[in-house]
């Protein structure tokens, strides 16, 4: 399994991410429960860009899902993601739920992530 080492914080043995979550470096939080937290991307792709996470930060990506240990968790992220999409006026119009996962996707960050995007027309492949 290719391996995801930019963006990665030696110091704590987490990502960039894990200094979001313990509120060490700033972030645009538009979303935070016991175990989900989410907050607008730096280089946004869309009027509406957000990362919606897990608190935990030993879940690589999508591909290191244990189904049974997850499965909370993920419906707690979908959930979220429904919420956010509400609060930030693109449910009824639509959006883009994506989660990169692994050197061929672009993934950079190696810590669980879903990117809602939003507002704008999308297109179809993606790039
Ligand atoms: P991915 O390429 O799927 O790993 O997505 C990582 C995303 O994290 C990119 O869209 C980056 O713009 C975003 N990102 C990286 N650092 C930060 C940060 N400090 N605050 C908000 N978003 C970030």
């Amino acid at each position: 399994m290719g391996e995801i080492t930019a963006k990665r914080d030696p110091e704590n043995g987490g990502t960039i991410f894990s200094k979001i979550i313990r509120k060490e470096i700033p972030a645009e939080i538009v979303f935070e429960s016991d175990n989900v937290l989410a907050f607008k991307d730096i280089h946004p792709q869309a009027p509406v860009h957000v990362l919606i996470i897990p608190k935990v930060t030993d879940i690589e990506s999508a591909r290191t899902i244990d189904p049974k240990r997850h499965a909370q968790l993920l419906g707690d992220l979908y959930e979220a993601a429904n919420s956010i999409a509400k609060q930030l006026g693109v449910f009824d119009s639509g959006f883009r739920l994506v989660l990169n996962s692994g050197p061929d996707s672009g993934q950079e960050v190696p810590h669980l992530h879903m990117h809602l995007l939003g507002g704008r027309k999308m297109n179809w492949p993606p790039g």
